[in-house]
């Protein structure tokens, strides 16, 4: 008949923000063990890279991914592959190679 069955729960549960990291490069989902996310940001990022997540501060790439690094001289994102360039960006790796 005209009996309204909707809106009448009476749940008092609430949602709060909560983060995880996802991986730049395929969208993976950051894996923290029991859980499923963090309850702030600066976790979310932390246990990630514990768990050999890499970044270059501005992206996160998960461990099957390739390694993020900062460059040690201008701190801007070293790029792809860093790691064969001693964690330099190609500029700053250019001009040590040129100035050697
Ligand atoms: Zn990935
Ligand atoms: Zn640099």
């Amino acid at each position: 008949m005209g009996r309204e069955g909707s809106g009448g729960d009476p749940v008092s549960v609430k949602s709060a923000p909560y983060y995880w990291l996802e991986c730049d490069g395929c969208g993976a989902k950051a894996d923290y063990g029991d859980f499923s996310a963090m309850s702030d940001e600066g976790s979310a990022v932390d246990c990630a890279l514990d768990s050999e997540w890499t970044t270059d501060c501005e992206k996160h790439h998960c461990p099957r991914c390739p390694m993020l690094a900062r460059c040690e001289v201008c701190d801007k994102p070293a790029g792809d592959e860093a790691g064969d360039r001693d964690d330099l960006c190609q500029e700053c790796w250019d001009k040590q190679e040129g100035a050697s």
